[in-house]
């Protein structure tokens, strides 16, 4: 992959930083002034590895489009900064071409696919005429990559939403940028076709090193892809770690919420299933195992539908319990049950 330059060329001043990670963000902040001021990206600090998938998850007006947008250079920082390689990201203040050169935005919705030409010539389009063979080899190559190369002499507006994104990220990679950054990029893909669309973009991933930053709002869809996850909760970064590590010991009850789905507790109800803590604990639907038993504490109360499994609500009193049951079990509605707890996370 080409070596991009250095932002020195726009940011005359600025002095390379050594030691940083491939971005790096420092204090960052950005306040947008509408009628009232909004606080988006609230002094964030942060660190995104070279050649792997980092994710940012997080309930919707977190702040993830934001933080995106201050990475590219396409918001200028209220406070802090963020580096590439070390050197300052430059902004719309410092570049007429907004978004940094060695990055590519596949922006929300299709706004920069033309419509109605055909895919070869959306890919096609990114690349100069000074050599025609390497342009027609480079779009071959590209929407080879993607698995829409039989796709080639159709038009945009005849593809399905999913088709459409290959569309979309094969026009951003056309060019080898270092980094692609991804606004939802799974919204518009059926849920079908969004397993095969993120392997294989994680097998680009492996073949060339390129860096992928995308943001979710539904981690549960990205916990498969990314190497990384930065949880956002209100315009501040709560925690980072590996999706596994996340999972399993949250330091948070929002990130156990958002990627398990888990039973947030208090002590207070934690003691009514025996379990003895100061702290706000959490358990995973996984981790509650419950039998039938006719003097059960806890009644079956209501069984969700979830597809590959179903989701029982138990209740004894206050306490309401979210489980899994195996879709070839059956329990009834009003099955008075005993729950065993395997295990919990302490919320400190
Ligand atoms: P997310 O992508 O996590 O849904 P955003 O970064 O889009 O969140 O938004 C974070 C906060 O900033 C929200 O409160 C949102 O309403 C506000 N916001 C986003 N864009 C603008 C804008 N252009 N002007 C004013 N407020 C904005
Ligand atoms: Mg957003």
């Amino acid at each position: 992959m080409v070596q991009q330059t250095s932002s020195c060329q726009y940011i005359p001043t600025d002095q390379q930083k050594t030691g940083t990670p491939l971005i790096y963000g420092e204090n960052l902040s950005h306040t947008f002034h509408a009628k009232q001021d909004v606080v988006a990206v609230n002094k964030v600090d942060f660190g995104i590895t070279e050649g792997k998938i980092t994710a940012i998850i997080g309930e919707s007006g977190s702040g993830k489009s934001t933080l995106l947008k201050l990475i590219y250079g396409l918001l200028e920082p209220s406070s802090g900064e963020v580096r590439y390689r070390g050197w300052l990201v430059p902004t719309r203040k410092d570049k007429l071409i907004p978004g940094h050169d060695a990055m590519r935005l596949v922006s929300q919705g299709f706004d920069d696919l033309n419509l109605y030409a055909k895919i070869w010539d959306n890919i096609a389009s990114q690349l100069p005429n000074t050599d025609l063979a390497l342009k027609e080899s480079k779009t071959r190559e590209t929407l080879d990559r993607l698995k829409i190369l039989h796709l080639g002499q159709q038009r945009i507006a005849d593809l399905s939403g999913g088709e459409k994104q290959r569309v979309a990220i094969a026009r951003a990679l056309v060019n080898e940028p270092e980094v692609l950054l991804m606004d939802e990029p799974f919204n518009q893909v059926d849920a079908a076709f969004r397993d095969a669309l993120q392997q294989d973009i994680r097998r680009i991933v492996e073949e060339t090193g390129l860096t992928v930053l995308l943001v979710s709002h539904d981690p549960t869809e990205v916990l498969a892809m990314a190497d990384e996850l930065i949880v956002m909760k209100n315009a501040k970064i709560i925690e980072q770690g590996p999706p596994a590590t996340l999972y399993y010991t949250p330091t948070h009850s929002y990130t156990a919420q958002l990627l398990a789905r888990s039973n947030i507790l208090s002590s207070d109800q934690a003691a009514l299933l025996g379990i003895s803590s100061h702290h706000t604990i959490g358990i995973h639907q996984e981790d509650v195992i419950f039998e039938e038993h006719a003097q059960g504490p806890f009644q079956v109360k209501d069984i969700r539908f979830r597809g590959f499994y179903k989701e029982l609500v138990l209740t004894n009193g206050q306490l309401a319990l979210h489980a899994i049951l195996h879709p070839l079990s059956n329990i009834a509605i009003g099955s008075n049950v005993v729950v065993n707890i395997k295990k919990y996370i302490t919320f400190y």
